[in-house]
C-alpha cells in the first residue's frame, strides 16, 4: 500500500483522483484550503486536512511519511477568472514551490503536476481551425498571462527539481476538463458547466435567450474526468520526462458545444452574443502523437456522452437547491 498526497483534494479533479486512488488499495491524505463543508467530494476513508498550501511549514506538515504527491491544488477557474485574477493565479507558485521543496526534504518518490494547455503561446492559437498543440509550441514563452505563466515557471520547476536533485516529477498539461462535481456557477465555472447551466436555468424557468461569451466561433475541446484520472495516473507512473498533452482531440466550436447541450435539453434557445465577455484565445485543440506514442492511449470518452453525464448532475444539483430553498432561486439569474 502506497502513502499519497492529493493537494487541492476539495476541488473537481482531485475530489475525484482521490477516490480512485482509495478504489486502488493506496492510504490517500487529501488537504485543501476550503473548510471541509465546501469541498466539492469528501472520501471518509481519505485522511482529510484542511491546510494552505503556500505556506512552506504546511506543505511539509502534509508530504511528511507519506511516498507520492499529486498537486492539483490552484486558484483557478474559467477565462472569467483567470483574466481578471492574474496575480491570484500567479501566487499559487507558492504551492508548488513549497510542496516540491517539502517533497525534496521528505525524500519523496514521485511527484506529479497539474500543467495546463495555458502555458501555449498565444499566436499559435489565433486559427479558430487549430490543428492542435504540440508540446513544443510552449516555446517561444507567450503564455496565457497570469495563470499561464504560472503554470510554465512550475513546469520548469518540476524539470530542474528532476535534474539537479534527482526528484522523480510528472507534468500533464490539461486541456479543459470537464465532468460531474465540478464548479457550475460562482465565477471560476468553464464553458461546458456554464453552458449546461445556462441551458437548465432557461428550460426551467421558461426563459428564450442564451448568452454566450464571444462570437461562438473560437474552438476549443474538452476532456471528459474519467479521462482525465486515467491519463493522470498513467502519466504519473510512466517514464515520460518531459510536460505532455493530456487533453481531447475532439474540437468543437463553442456553438457546437451549446448545440450539444441544446440537443440533450430538447430546449432551444436563441442566442445573443456577448463580444466584451472574456474569450481566452480563438483556437486551441490537444496534439496527441506524444500521449499515444508513449502510452498507446488519448482521451476518447465522446463529448456527447461526456455532456450528457454533466448535464443530468448538473440539473439535479440546481433542482435540488432550490427544493432546499423553497423560494425565488438561482433559475431567476
Ligand atoms: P478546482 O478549483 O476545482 O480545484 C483546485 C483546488 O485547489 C480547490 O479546491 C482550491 O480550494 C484548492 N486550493 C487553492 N489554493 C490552495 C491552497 N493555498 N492550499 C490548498 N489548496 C488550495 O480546479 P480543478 O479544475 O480541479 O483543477 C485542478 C488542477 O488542474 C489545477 O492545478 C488547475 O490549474 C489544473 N487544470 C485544470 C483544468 C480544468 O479544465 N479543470 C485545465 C487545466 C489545468
Amino acid at each position: 500500500m502506497k502513502k499519497i498526497l492529493v493537494a487541492g483534494a476539495g476541488g473537481f479533479i482531485a475530489g475525484h483522483l482521490v477516490k480512485e486512488l482509495i478504489k486502488r488499495g493506496n492510504k490517500v491524505r487529501a488537504v485543501d484550503i476550503k473548510p471541509l463543508n465546501e469541498w466539492y467530494q469528501v472520501s471518509e476513508e481519505a485522511d482529510n486536512i484542511v491546510l494552505d498550501l503556500r505556506l512552506r511549514e504546511n506543505c511539509s506538515r502534509a508530504v511528511n511519511g507519506y511516498n507520492e504527491v499529486y498537486n492539483l491544488a490552484a486558484d483557478m477557474g474559467g477565462m472569467g477568472f483567470i483574466e481578471n485574477n492574474k496575480a491570484a493565479c500567479m501566487i499559487s507558485v507558492l504551492i508548488n514551490t513549497h510542496l516540491l521543496l517539502a517533497s525534496k526534504e521528505c525524500g519523496i518518490d514521485r511527484f506529479f503536476y497539474a500543467s495546463s494547455a495555458c502555458v501555449y503561446n498565444g499566436d499559435k492559437q489565433t486559427d479558430p481551425n487549430n490543428p492542435g498543440l504540440k508540446e513544443a509550441d510552449a516555446y517561444p514563452a507567450l503564455a496565457e498571462d497570469g495563470y499561464g505563466w504560472e503554470k510554465l515557471f512550475s513546469e520548469r520547476m518540476c524539470r530542474h527539481f528532476y535534474e539537479d536533485f534527482g526528484l522523480t516529477t510528472r507534468v500533464a498539461r490539461f486541456h479543459n476538463v470537464y465532468g460531474p462535481h465540478g464548479t457550475y456557477d460562482g465565477g471560476r465555472e468553464k464553458a461546458p458547466a456554464a453552458i449546461c447551466r445556462k441551458v437548465i436555468n432557461a428550460q426551467l424557468t421558461g426563459k428564450k435567450e442564451i448568452v454566450i461569451w464571444g462570437d461562438g466561433h473560437q474552438t476549443r475541446s474538452f476532456m471528459y474526468i474519467d479521462d482525465c484520472i486515467k491519463g493522470i495516473q498513467d502519466i504519473m507512473y510512466s517514464n515520460i520526462i518531459e510536460p505532455i498533452n493530456l487533453g481531447s482531440s475532439e474540437m468543437v466550436s463553442i456553438n457546437q458545444l451549446v448545440d450539444i447541450v441544446e440537443e440533450i435539453a430538447g430546449y432551444k434557445m436563441e442566442r445573443k452574443y456577448d463580444l466584451e465577455a472574456p474569450k481566452g484565445v480563438r483556437g486551441r485543440n490537444s496534439e496527441n502523437t506524444l500521449i499515444k506514442k508513449y502510452l498507446g492511449w488519448e482521451p476518447s470518452i465522446p463529448l456527447k456522452k461526456g455532456m450528457k453525464k454533466t448535464f443530468d448532475w448538473i440539473k439535479e444539483e440546481l433542482v435540488n437547491e432550490t427544493r432546499e430553498k423553497k423560494g425565488p432561486s438561482r433559475f431567476n439569474l
